[in-house]
């Protein structure tokens, strides 16, 4: 695996309404939370990034 896959394959999931965020759209909010106003996060690795590849 390498570091971009890293970086840009881990997938967030709001427990609370299943919206699904990037660990990328995370770090560039000022906070965690989700569109909802809720702050809690289950990790979910989408295997739909972990197909795209860069080319
Ligand atoms: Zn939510």
């Amino acid at each position: 695996m390498t570091a971009e896959e890293q970086k840009t394959g881990i997938t967030y999931e709001c427990i609370r309404c299943g919206t699904k965020v990037t660990s990328e759209e995370l770090n560039s909010l000022p906070e965690i939370k989700c569109i909802c106003g809720y702050k809690v996060f289950k990790k979910a690795r989408s295997p739909l990034v972990k197909q795209i590849k860069a080319v």
